[in-house]
């Protein structure tokens, strides 16, 4: 087959790869538009999970992510100058940097050809079998013919800004900071022996309150650096330099397509979706996609079957990510009804963030709610585990 993936990020690298291993005979040029390491963003989560899938279709990238990632399981919030520290799931980090150039290095070694420096503007390849939109959530592949793939965007309230910062945190941290223009919070976590990503986030009325709408990307830091002062204990915050677009501050755009596929043109990851980055999965998605399009291919050559089969599995796989993303993003656009409960209780309730119910109870309800019900669970599983002991002990007895 000869396949074309536009777009060097993790969902056309990785797709690249897989389908060499399939079959080291398949033409596969993937082409990029940014210079070989060059890109956005700091550092991305991952759970265990997605590094569980990543082994069992490609070791040697998958020990080559883990190698490079970092991992943690604390969470801690600070609010106001109150600490609640709580233990999860483990969870990893690994620099998007990092992990573009692993993925590319495999690639390449398998036989991949990376066109980097390469901007595409038409899906116009002659011969190619499959051509495949993995050129992210701004697409021009896909914005083509948005009204056949049904195209829709909604832009999130707040405003956010994706940084960098020397201050290595060990734990997934939270800060909420309130100025005179309202709160404004980040979320940090290590991503290597070097640096952190530090995500800020506000409401627009607080942003343009303090000045940051109007304010240099070194003033803007600036600002940043004095309200999370305690919080980055003398580390600097780092933007985006200029050669990779400079820092800015967007607001989220989630994005759904109601049709995935074109003739010989699909969509993968960002391009066919997205989800707010408070639930850290679109590198994870757009992952399970190159996954799950190789898997509809392997031995299937009638490309409209094998495209059909893709899209039911993946807008199935997503329905409950996408839930969780919009209801998350909901929850930092509501922070002021939760903002003032105790910090524990706060605490608890960000990380039920992603329930569809927690908009329609009042906080404090929910949280008593969701204490019994933890506490019932705690109890269900002590019986399981006390049951067949007492009951072996009873019977070796008797
Ligand atoms: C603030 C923030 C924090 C995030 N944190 C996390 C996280 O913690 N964990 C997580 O899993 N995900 C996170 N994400 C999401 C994640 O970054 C994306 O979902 C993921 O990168 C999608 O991968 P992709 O390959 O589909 O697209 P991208 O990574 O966007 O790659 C697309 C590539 O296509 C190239 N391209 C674009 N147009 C063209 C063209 N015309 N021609 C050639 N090349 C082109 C681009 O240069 C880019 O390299 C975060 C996102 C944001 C905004």
């Amino acid at each position: 087959m000869k396949l074309v993936c536009v777009g060097g990020g993790p969902a056309g690298l990785y797709f690249s790869i897989l389908m060499k291993l399939q079959n080291p005979e398949h033409d596969i040029t993937v082409y990029e538009r940014n210079a070989a390491g060059s890109t956005y963003g700091w550092g991305v989560t991952y759970w265990g999970d997605l590094f569980d899938s990543l082994h069992g279709n490609d070791p040697a990238s998958a020990l080559a992510v883990r190698q490079d990632s970092v991992r943690w399981r604390d969470g801690v919030a600070y609010v106001r100058d109150r600490r609640t520290v709580h233990r999860g799931d483990e969870g990893f980090a690994i620099s998007r940097r990092r992990l573009l150039d692993v993925l590319a290095v495999r690639a390449r070694s398998l036989g991949v050809r990376l066109e980097f420096g390469c901007e595409i503007t038409e899906a116009d390849f002659p011969g190619a079998d499959l051509v495949v939109a993995c050129d992210g959530i701004n697409s021009r592949l896909r914005a083509r013919h948005s009204g056949h793939f049904g195209t829709e965007v909604t832009v999130g309230n707040n405003t956010y800004a994706w940084l960098g910062t020397t201050k290595v945190f060990d734990s997934f941290t939270f800060a909420f900071v309130e100025t005179a223009h309202g709160w404004v919070w980040c979320y940090a976590y290590g991503f290597s022996a070097q640096h952190s990503t530090l995500i800020v986030e506000c409401s627009p009325e607080t942003w343009a309150g303090l000045g940051l709408h109007e304010a240099s990307q070194a003033e803007g830091l600036a600002l940043l650096e004095r309200l999370f002062a305690e919080l980055l204990d003398g580390h600097r915050l780092i933007g985006r330099a200029e050669a990779d677009g400079g820092a800015q501050w967007l607001r989220f755009r989630t994005l759904t397509n109601r049709n995935w596929y074109r003739d010989n043109l699909v969509l993968m990851g960002d391009a066919a979706h997205t989800t707010h980055y408070s639930i850290g999965a679109g590198t994870t998605l757009a992952l399970e996609d190159a996954i799950a399009l190789a898997g509809a291919l392997r031995g299937n050559f009638d490309p409209e079957t094998a495209l059909a089969r893709y899209q039911q599995e993946r807008t199935f796989a997503l329905l409950s990510v996408q839930s969780a993303a919009r209801y998350s993003a909901q929850w930092y656009e509501n922070l002021p009804r939760y903002v003032d409960l105790a910090p524990d209780r706060m605490f608890a309730l960000l990380g039920q963030r992603h329930s569809p119910l927690l908009p329609y109870v009042p906080p404090q309800l929910y949280y008593r709610i969701n204490q019994a019900a933890e506490r019932l669970e705690a109890f269900r599983r002590l019986k399981r585990w006390l049951g067949p002991r007492l009951a072996r002990t009873l019977h070796s007895r008797a």
